[in-house]
């Protein structure tokens, strides 16, 4: 072991840091602050000792940092500016390599970056589609199987699959889930979850017939009035506040796009905050 300064630091990292770790690490390094003073082992190991000491005193952390964290709360990551909610990552799913979260150039946050092919592995939010089923004024709820929110009550919702559009998945969720045939009609609404990294778009649907059942993933599916609605029984925050606006909207005769934000209250679990944006 020996100790370097910090210029001295940076440049081995110009020498040593290529390709490894991949050229945004370079870039990075000139956009933060002038690190500490460093020790560093001068030996074989010395890559591994740039990821796990050197890399986070510029602002990237090797992403197995944490290794008794669960998915998405990991504490130091969070400090560094990951979203909280972001998968943590290790290894690389194109080679195997290492992964450690760093600001590739041109880019202005930390992404997963592969030390070894420099692959950038982005994260974004996921879609979650799904529709109103309405008859004669009634709305076909269906009572979760599965977890979380085992024996809840929901709309017929979930994640979008690849190569469909977002009204072709809210149809395929309908029938999987309530075995029941629905024609859609327009957007109702979209509900921004920043804090789980969803986004929810929810269409008005008009069943097509009677013949529903449950799906595997309900435990019962039921045509309900509004004044049969199970408030204190949903599932999610995103379905009664959609449920809501949908039966204030079915009073006036019009249904205007809505625009939604539910942002969970920090430090109180089950609180949202629910912000109408239009
Ligand atoms: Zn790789």
């Amino acid at each position: 072991m020996r100790f370097i300064s910090a210029t001295h630091a940076r440049s081995r990292v110009r020498t040593i840091a290529r390709p490894y770790p991949p050229q945004g690490h370079r870039v990075n390094i000139s956009l933060v602050n002038p690190p500490r003073p460093l020790i560093l082992a001068s030996n074989s190991s010395y890559r591994a000792e740039l990821l796990r000491r050197l890399v986070p005193s510029f602002g990237a952390v090797p992403a197995d940092i944490d290794e008794s964290r669960r998915p998405g709360e990991c504490p130091r990551v969070a400090r560094m500016g990951f979203p909280a909610a972001c998968t943590i990552m290790k290894f690389c799913s194109q080679c195997g390599g290492r992964l450690v979260l760093l600001v590739p150039p041109g880019d202005n946050r930390q992404r997963h970056v592969c030390a070894r092919c420099n692959a950038i592995h982005y994260q974004n939010p996921k879609l979650v589609t799904g529709c109103i089923p309405e008859w004669q004024g009634q709305v076909l709820l269906c009572r979760r199987a599965i977890e979380p929110r085992y024996g809840l009550w929901t709309l017929p919702a979930g994640f979008m699959e690849n190569g469909e559009s977002t009204h072709e998945g809210a149809v395929r969720e309908t029938l999987e889930e309530a075995n029941a045939r629905v024609g859609i009609d327009d957007l109702f609404v979209t509900v921004n979850l920043p804090h789980i990294n969803q986004v929810y778009m929810l269409f008005r649907g008009r069943l097509l017939d009677l013949d529903f059942h449950p799906g595997e993933e309900s435990l019962a599916v039921e045509l309900l009035r509004e004044d049969q609605m199970p408030w204190d029984k949903m599932a999610f925050p995103t379905v009664s506040e959609a449920l809501k606006l949908y039966f204030a909207d079915c009073g006036k005769g019009r249904f205007p796009v809505r625009m939604l934000d539910i942002v969970r209250e920090t430090g109180v679990p089950g609180r949202y905050q629910v912000r109408r944006i239009s």
